[in-house]
C-alpha cells in the first residue's frame, strides 16, 4: 500500500509502498477513502509536540469502509462504511473509559499520533474504536468531522451554550466553519471573528448571524454586550489572553488550538467576572455518532478541498498558509 511518512521534522512527507497489515483478532482493516489534514498533523510534522516520534504516517480524520476483518470481530463486516478519530484505543476499564472519556486513560493511543494514522490507502484499527459512517454522507465530508467536528461539537458542550447567548466563534477554518453551524443549531446569536474579508463574507453564508473583520475585536464586542462564550480554534496562544476580556460577565472561554506557548490573563478578568477558560479536546464515540447523525440530517456539512495522496506536502503547505477553503482532505 501506499502511505504518506514524516520522517523528520519540517521536511516534506515521503509517499512510500509499505506491506499492507493483515487484521488481527479484534482488529480491522479499513480501506481509507478520505483522511482530513487538521492542524495538529502540522505540529507533529513540525516537532512543536515533544511527545511525539518520528517516522509516523499522521492522519487522525478518517473516513474509508471494512476491508478485511480479523477473527472476534462480530459487529463490523466487509463493506461497512467507517471511520477512526484521534481515539484511536484505549484500555476500556478504567474511570475515564466508563465515563467516557478515553482521551484520559492511561493507556490511551492516538491515530496518526502514537500508531499510524490515516495518510495512507489502508488502516488497520481496533474495531471497538470504529465508528460507522452513515451512508447518505460522502467519505470526503465525512472525515473532517472525525476530529474537527467532534472537537468542536464537545468544546460548544462544554461551555452549556444557552440560546440567544452570543457565541464568538474565533478562527473560520476547518474548526471554525463547523462550529458555526454547531452554534446556530444550538439556537445561539453567533459571531464569527476572522482576520479576512474573504472568510467573513464566508462566514455569513454558512451560518454567522454576523462577522468581524477587525485588529481591535475586544471594544467591539464590549459594545455589544460581551461574548457569553468564545470558542477559539486559533493556535497563537497571544490570541487567547487578547481576546479574553471580550467576555461577558460569567463567560466561558474555551480553548481548542494546542500550539506551544503560555497564556497570560489579567486574574481581575476572571475572579470578579466569574468568567471561565475550559480546555477541551476532541470527544468520545458517542457524542461522534451525534455529529454524524446530524451531517446524515443535511443540519451540519464540511466544506472541504480534496487532494490525492500525492500532493499532501502541498495540501499541507495549503494549511500552513491558512488558504484552506475549509479543510483539506486527502483521497488515497
Ligand atoms: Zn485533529
Ligand atoms: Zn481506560
Amino acid at each position: 500500500m501506499k502511505a504518506a511518512v514524516a520522517y523528520k521534522h519540517k521536511a516534506p512527507l515521503r509517499i512510500e509502498e509499505r506491506p499492507t497489515p493483515e487484521p488481527g483478532p479484534g482488529q480491522i482493516l479499513i480501506r481509507v477513502k478520505a483522511a482530513g489534514i487538521c492542524h495538529s498533523d502540522l505540529h507533529i510534522i513540525d516537532g512543536d509536540w515533544e511527545d511525539v516520534t518520528l517516522p509516523r504516517v499522521p492522519g487522525h480524520e478518517v473516513a474509508g469502509y471494512v476491508e478485511a476483518a480479523g477473527p472476534q470481530v462480530a459487529h463490523l463486516k466487509v463493506g461497512d462504511r467507517v471511520g477512526m478519530p484521534w481515539n484511536y484505543s484505549a484500555c476500556g476499564h478504567c474511570d475515564a473509559c466508563i465515563e467516557g472519556e478515553e482521551g484520559l486513560c492511561p493507556d490511551h493511543e492516538s491515530t496518526g499520533v502514537t500508531v499510524d494514522g490515516g495518510y495512507a490507502e489502508y488502516l488497520l484499527a481496533p474495531a471497538d474504536y470504529a465508528t460507522p459512517i452513515p451512508v447518505t454522507i460522502p467519505y470526503e465530508e465525512a472525515a473532517p468531522l472525525f476530529c474537527a467536528g467532534l472537537t468542536v461539537y464537545r468544546g460548544l458542550k462544554a461551555a452549556s451554550p444557552k440560546p440567544g447567548e452570543r457565541v464568538v466563534i474565533h478562527g473560520v477554518g476547518g474548526l471554525g466553519h463547523l462550529a458555526i453551524q454547531f452554534a446556530r443549531l444550538a439556537g445561539t446569536h453567533v459571531i464569527a471573528l476572522t482576520r479576512s474579508a474573504e472568510k467573513a463574507k464566508a462566514a455569513l453564508e454558512i451560518g454567522a448571524h454576523e462577522a468581524l473583520i477587525i485588529d481591535d475585536p475586544v471594544s467591539t464586542l464590549r459594545e455589544l454586550g460581551g461574548a457569553d462564550i468564545i470558542l477559539s480554534s486559533v493556535i497563537s496562544q497571544s490570541e487567547v489572553g487578547r481576546l479574553f476580556p471580550a467576555l461577558a460577565d460569567r463567560g466561558r472561554f474555551v480553548l481548542l488550538g494546542a500550539a506551544p506557548g503560555t497564556i497570560t490573563l489579567d486574574p481581575f478578568d476572571l475572579i470578579p467576572k466569574r468568567t471561565s477558560l475550559i480546555g477541551s479536546a476532541v470527544g468520545n464515540r458517542k457524542e461522534l455518532r451525534e455529529v454524524l447523525a446530524l451531517a446524515a440530517q443535511g443540519r451540519i456539512r464540511a466544506r472541504v478541498e480534496m487532494y490525492p495522496l500525492e500532493q499532501v506536502n502541498e495540501a499541507l503547505d495549503r494549511v500552513r498558509q491558512g488558504n484552506v477553503r475549509f479543510r483539506a482532505v486527502l483521497t488515497p
